[in-house]
């Protein structure tokens, strides 16, 4: 595959070694790491290699018991729920010092369990967790109720309260950063948290979770069971004592949790699902700028994005210039180890994301779709995959319909505005869409009809830890991140007196 990207950089021989050492392996519960009740481990992969990098414990039922009962004691008689919101503050600032005196060393251990390039992990990502927690540190003074008008001589007050145990559930596309989305808000407002983490990811967090214990964070306030999904996730969404459970995963499995805790406690739940996002390319656009940001919006993160941009809708009249142009632009992207500066794209997460995205592929060649570029494994080993590029794809393409998660930018014609809008609302996902347009009569038009939580004009993956976030249909339920999240981890009370 190599020759086919001539300017690409060609993966090292050797694998470049991570400037960090795995401390931490075991689970996190009440301020102490242990092994799993069941003394088993599983292996978390390089997925520049497939090699193991660590054996973790496996974290199941017993160890989410555990977890649980650590965060409910925490919860019910510790300090963290009764201390001044000032001193929860102070703590969760100085675990924003922490984490940015320590993101050299978490960001390689993120790009080495996950294979994102560390350009990104360490000038992106990490400032973009600590900006978060610093955030959500400025909160909890902030967060206050409101008296509520009442008739005669009653006097109501509305008294906000922390939830309780938060069940939290991350995936494995962005592990700090969703580590923090979780963790943030909740600890912001009160509650103690129980987090299980990706089983292809669970390294960061560990890490994350010890350096908040050195900022001062009781015991049994945070803590972090790695684990597989059907076992401990399962486990966590059903557990009687979990009074809130916030998920970020697949659409499959937002509906398995959410049955989980309605057949359980009835625990209210959030949901942060798969997406299917468009990304349209107006006649009046700039092309140049378009096809940059619709690579971006789509091979971001190896493609691996809740809200990517995979429907590219171009116009007929600038189609052929933004195939030739994302075509080349694709070409163009640097591939190889994601350590090595200037690369821009690293390997798939795992083998069986590796093996499903080519299968995505196969399925666009046999539609019909007209591969342009890329299309098959990149390098000889571990999960790299070619950037790809299909033109003329229909929207009753199975391309065109699941989510790919993987570097496969699938492009799409449009004649008119009511039509592309009425075929970029053809999905069950409704997470993010992106307009591209000088016309601001088209972007009105076109950010008011687009079903979707987040419309980008003229830009795309615009995120800040004030600006909510979330999904409309199947892309999910309730927002993340900004004030809104408060609300979610809170609940309040109503006290009437007279
Ligand atoms: P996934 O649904 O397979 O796994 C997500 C998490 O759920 C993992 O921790 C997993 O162990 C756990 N899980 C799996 N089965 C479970 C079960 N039966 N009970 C309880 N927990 C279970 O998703 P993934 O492949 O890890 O992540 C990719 C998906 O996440 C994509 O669909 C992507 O769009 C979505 N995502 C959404 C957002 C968002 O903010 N909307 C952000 C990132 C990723």
């Amino acid at each position: 595959g190599i020759s086919r990207f001539s300017t690409a950089v060609a993966l090292e021989e050797q694998p470049i070694v991570p400037l960090v050492q795995v401390n931490h392996t075991q689970l996190l519960i009440n301020g102490q790491f242990v092994e799993a009740a069941s003394g088993k481990t599983f292996p978390t992969l390089d997925p520049r290699t497939g090699e193991v990098i660590a054996h973790v414990a496996e974290g199941d039922v017993e160890d989410i018991d555990r977890a649980v009962a650590a965060a409910r004691k925490a919860f019910d008689e510790g300090p963290w729920p009764r201390m001044s919101a000032y001193e929860r503050s102070r703590i969760m600032y100085r675990f924003a010092d922490l984490l940015e005196k320590h993101s050299d060393e978490l960001a390689a251990l993120e790009v080495w369990d996950n294979g994102k390039t560390y350009e990104q992990a360490a000038k992106a990502e990490l400032p973009m967790v600590a900006r978060l927690f610093r955030y959500y540190a400025g909160w909890p003074d902030k967060i206050h109720g409101l008296t509520a008008p009442a008739d005669g001589p009653h006097h109501v007050q509305i008294l906000h309260e922390p939830i309780g145990v938060a069940g939290q559930i991350i995936p494995w596309n962005f592990p700090l950063l969703m580590f923090a989305w979780k963790v943030g808000p909740a600890l912001a407002c009160g509650n103690t948290i129980v987090l299980k983490t990706a089983e292809q990811t669970p390294l960061s967090a560990l890490y994350a979770a010890k350096l908040f214990h050195e900022a001062g964070l009781p015991d049994g306030v945070l803590n972090v069971v790695s684990g597989f999904g059907p076992t401990a996730g399962a486990a966590l969404a059903s557990h009687m004592e979990v009074d809130k459970l916030a998920f970020t995963g697949s659409t499959d499995t937002g509906k398995i949790v959410l049955g989980l805790a309605s057949k359980s406690n009835l625990k209210p739940v959030t949901l942060e699902l798969g997406g299917k996002s468009p990304f349209i390319i107006c006649e009046d656009a700039d092309i140049d700028e378009a096809v940059e940001v619709a690579h971006f919006a789509l091979f971001f993160n190896q493609g691996q994005c809740c809200c990517a941009g995979s429907r590219t809708y171009v116009h007929e009249r600038v189609y052929d210039e933004f195939v030739a142009k994302a075509k080349e632009r694709a070409r163009r992207r640097v591939v190889g180890d994601p350590f090595k500066q200037g690369v821009e794209q690293g390997p798939q997460i795992d083998s069986e994301q590796y093996e499903k995205i080519l299968k995505y592929i196969k399925h666009g060649i046999e539609a019909g779709a007209n591969l342009e570029i890329g299309g098959e494994r990149f390098g000889q080993k571990g999960f790299y995959i070619q950037p790809t590029v299909f033109s003329d794809v229909q929207d009753d393409m199975v391309i065109a319909k699941e989510e790919i998660f993987g570097p496969v930018q699938s492009i799409l014609k449009f004649k008119d505005y009511n039509e592309v809008i009425k075929r970029a609302n053809s999905t069950r996902y409704g997470l993010a869409a992106g307009v591209f347009t000088k016309n601001i009569d088209t972007a009105n038009t076109m950010m008011r009809a687009l079903k979707a939580g987040t419309v980008w004009i003229n830009c795309f993956d615009v995120f800040d830890a004030a600006i909510p976030f979330g999904g409309y249909k199947m892309s999910g339920q309730g927002r993340e991140k900004d004030n809104k999240s408060l609300a979610v981890f809170s609940t309040y009370k109503l006290l009437v007196y007279v």
